[in-house]
Parts: C-alpha cells; structure tokens; sequence
C-alpha cells in the first residue's frame, strides 16, 4: 500500500509573525517569533522554515535544521548586516507539514520587516553589555525556557486534581509539561554576588542562595525559567524579573536567583556537555587574553 501524501493539517494559520532588532554592533542578532492560530491538532508532523531576504520576492532559508512543532517559536538571525542602514530585511515563515520526509503541505507567513523605528539609544545600551558580558565580566550560562503549554506530563499530571503528583519526574521536571523545558538557550550574562545575601559563618562562606545577574534582551527571561552557569555547574531558578525598557522594548534585563537545592529534579535537566566544554574553555582563553 503506497503511503498517503495527503496533508493530515487542517486550518495552520499564522496568527503572528514579529521580527526584533535585537543589537547590530559587535553582534548582530534579529529576533524573529511566530504564532499560529490555536489549534487542538497534534502538531508533530510539522516544522519551521525561516526565510530572509531584501525583498520579499526573492527569499532564501536560514535555518538548515528545521524548527519542530515543539520547539519555542522563536529564531535568532546572527547573520544579517544590519550596519548598511538602506538594507530593508524581509522575513517570512514556512510551516511545513510531513508525512515522513515528504512535504505535504506548506503554509507561508506574510512577510515582515523589524518591528517599530531603530531606537538607536536603546540598541547602544544593549549592544555595550552584551560586548561588556561577552568580552569583559560575563560568563557562559544556558538558559531553559520553561514550557507553559503543549501536552501534560503523562507520568505524573494528575488531571482531576490539575496538578503534578511526582516531585521527582524527570519526564516534566515537576512543571506538568511534557519535557518541562525547551531546548537551551546559550547566553552570557554577568553574576552580580550581593554582599547582603552572601552568608559567612564561622566555618568559612557558605555558597548563597540567590544571587543576582545582569542580562540583555534575549531570551525574554520569565520566573521559573532555569539558568545553568556553566563553570561551576550551577543550577538557578529565575525568582523575578525587572530591567529599564525603551519605547516598551526590553534592553536590559535585572534577574534575582534562587539557587535550586541539590536533591531537587532540576538538578536532572540534561546539559549538552560537548557545548558547555566549549563555552569554559572561551571564558578561560578570555582570562588569559585579558590585559587589565
Ligand atoms: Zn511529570
């Protein structure tokens, strides 16, 4: 029996497609975020395209891996050059409905250009901390979005009482969501000890419980979020959230930490080790190419 090619998906629409300037200098990042219309189809078959171009007749894709539907529904374009102020950027993005590795269905966004004028002031406050945590006084840490939809834990989501019964699943890490995380997300951001939470006793100091950290513009951090800093391998939790905005546009980002507890199933969130080697050895080639 041949297999079908009929696309399965009914009514993908795009409910929105935002793109961001994110900083230009030193670092160009552009922000592109996607929305469909709800849907309560099971979306598995479906992936992501980006594509980019000076007019929106002639695009080419970005992303070489494709997007799942699982994924959260962002893209950073590191690639555009975004100093040549006459260059209008388009973006558009592909759904793309398999039925193994055939493509079924294609449904396009509209095409989009950064949202609102270049706030030039903002971009440069942006741009000086992310060189200033990159190159001067950050460190490599990888952020975990929390998931806040998508299916229920099916280990432990009690569905009568809408609540998770297993503090130690590692199928949600305690969240209720399958997976309980997105994929990370590597950052660089500076930890800020706070004399006043740091605590020494008789027998030496003892490691603080929260710490606070200053961060630039992207990933949008939310309470609950999971920081991992990289060197000493140390699992956070995001407890709140403030930071200056321009034109209601986020530049910086003010983060308070609570330390997650040894013995707690946050601890179990899978770090890439081949990437987190990566990201210490810059941070240490950085040391000791530091000349002040
Ligand atoms: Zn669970």
């Amino acid at each position: 029996m041949a297999l079908s090619t009929a696309a399965r998906l009914k009514r993908i629409r795009f409910k929105s497609v935002v793109v961001i300037v994110l900083s230009i200098e030193h670092i160009s990042r552009i922000l592109v975020k996607w929305e469909l219309e709800p849907t309560a189809q099971d979306l598995r078959d479906l992936k992501f395209f980006i594509d980019r171009g000076e007019s929106p007749n002639a695009m080419a894709q970005l992303n070489a891996e494709p997007i799942p539907a699982s994924a959260l529904y962002e893209f950073v374009d590191y690639t555009a050059n975004l100093i040549d102020l006459q260059k209008v950027y388009y973006y558009r993005v592909r759904a793309v409905e398999y039925r193994g590795e055939t493509p079924v269905q294609t449904i396009i966004s509209a095409a989009t250009t950064p949202d609102g004028d270049l706030d030039f002031v903002g971009l440069y406050i942006v741009e000086e901390h992310l060189f200033a945590h990159r190159w001067v006084h950050g460190v490599p840490a990888m952020v975990f979005k929390k998931r806040r939809d998508g299916v229920y834990c099916r280990e432990c989501w009690d569905e009568v009482l809408k609540r998770v019964t297993k503090s130690s699943c590692t199928t949600c890490y305690g969240t209720g969501r399958e997976g309980g995380y997105y994929p990370p997300i590597e950052v660089w951001m500076s930890f800020e000890p706070d004399p006043k939470v740091e605590q020494v006793v008789d027998w030496g100091r003892r490691q603080s419980t929260q710490t606070d950290v200053q961060f630039t513009n992207y990933p949008y951090l939310t309470p609950d979020d999971i920081i991992v800093e990289l060197k000493p391998n140390r699992v956070w939790k995001v407890s709140n959230v403030r930071g200056p905005e321009k034109n209601r546009t986020i530049m910086l980002q003010y983060l308070r930490l609570d330390a997650v507890n040894p013995s707690d199933v946050e601890q179990k969130i899978s770090v890439p080790e081949d990437r987190r080697v990566a990201m210490v050895l810059e941070a240490e080639q950085r040391e000791l190419e530091r000349e002040f």
